[in-house]
This record gives C-alpha cells, structure tokens and sequence, in this order.
C-alpha cells in the first residue's frame, strides 16, 4: 500500500515520522504523476491557504479532489481538515478545499483567543488513556452532515462543544496536529481502519 504525504508545505516530516513508527514507509508526493499512484493520503498541518494555492500551481488539485471523491482514503490534521472541508468559514476570499466532508469548519477558531489551546481527549475507538491534543491556530468544526461520524469533541473557549476529530467513510480528519506529540494513535487507526477502504486504482 503506498502511502502518500502531500509534501507542498506544512509539517510533513512530523507525518512521515508518525507514519514510520506505524510501519509505513511513506512517499512524499507533489506531481500529478505521484497522486496518482498512491493508495491513501495524508495532508499535514501547515496553511490551508498555501497548500491549497501550491496544489493549483504543481497542477494537482483537481486531481486530488478527484481521488478523494472516488474513494481515495485521507487523513487530514489541522490545515487538512480545512481542505476536506465541504464549507469553510472565516476562510479568505476565493479560498478553495478538496472537499470530501460533510461538515463547516471555522478556521483559526481557537487562534482568536490563544494561539495554542491544549486539551485531553477521549476517542473510544483509540481506547485509554485519553490523547493530549495540540491545537495550533486550529479550525473547530461548526457542524455535520447526517453521514459523519464525531469521533472526539471538546469544550471549546466559545464555552460550546464542537467536534475536533471526525470521519466520513474513507475520510478522517483532525483539528490538532497528533503528528506534533508522538501519539501516534490517529495515525495507526488510520492505516488500521480507514485504508483498507481504498480500492484498487484503475
Ligand atoms: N490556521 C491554519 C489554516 O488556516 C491551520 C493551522 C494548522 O494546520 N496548524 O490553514
């Protein structure tokens, strides 16, 4: 199974390492050529806004929503839950995602308060104890669709609760960057559960 990090800006090494500790051995990936060939893919932590521009201009972006639509498994943490965002608020003017969730996210929803907002989670499906989530300018989740499952929420600074860890089929995402704290939990449960969703390429 090859597994693809979308290597255009952001904190790939982390993922690559985190893949690593789970017995991947990742590619790094950027050229149409690439996107195609990969089974699953992770999309770091970084600036929406970047990733989303240099995936226009190495050509791929609409290769990767795409994929995603016919069924690629990814993950994204943080700036990649942005992009498979299906809605985006407080985006920038223009600002494109790949899509593939049912679900608005708020950008740099905890960044408006403090810039790192730190917090235990519990994800039933990754077991005890609960992961220490890093939330770096991260986005919240605002709400969901019928077909998405809420994996984890926390108590936010808004004094509501709001998802910050969600899957819909073959798509997961996170509002924190578990690549940052070597847990790599998210990362197992990924490969474990949600890539062997991936069908084969044509
Ligand atoms: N604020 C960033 C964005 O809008 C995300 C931050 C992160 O990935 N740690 O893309």
């Amino acid at each position: 199974m090859k597994v693809g990090v979308l290597a255009l800006q952001g904190d790939i090494r982390e993922h690559f390492q985190a893949l690593q500790e789970c017995g991947v051995n990742p590619i790094a990936v950027r050229r149409p050529a690439e996107i195609e060939e990969i089974d699953a893919l992770v999309i770091p932590g970084g600036e929406s806004t970047t990733i989303a521009h240099l995936a226009a201009t190495f050509g791929v972006f609409d290769l990767i929503q795409d994929r995603i639509r016919a069924g690629l498994p990814v993950y994204g943490s943080c700036a990649g839950m942005i992009l498979l965002a299906d809605r985006v608020l407080d985006a920038i003017a223009g600002q494109r995602t790949f899509g593939g969730l049912d679900i608005t996210v708020r950008r740099n929803a905890f960044g408006r308060q403090v810039d790192s907002f730190e917090s235990d989670i519990t994800i039933a499906q990754l077991g005890t104890p609960a992961m220490r989530a890093v939330f770096i300018r991260a986005p919240w989740v605002e709400d969901v669709g019928p077909g998405v499952e809420v994996l984890a929420s926390v108590k936010a600074p808004d004094g509501r609760n709001h998802a910050v860890a969600v899957r819909q089929g073959a798509c997961l995402a996170t509002s924190f960057n578990p690549e940052l704290t070597g847990d790599n939990r998210i990362h197992r449960f990924f490969i474990a559960e949600v890539c062997k969703l991936a069908k084969p390429i044509k």
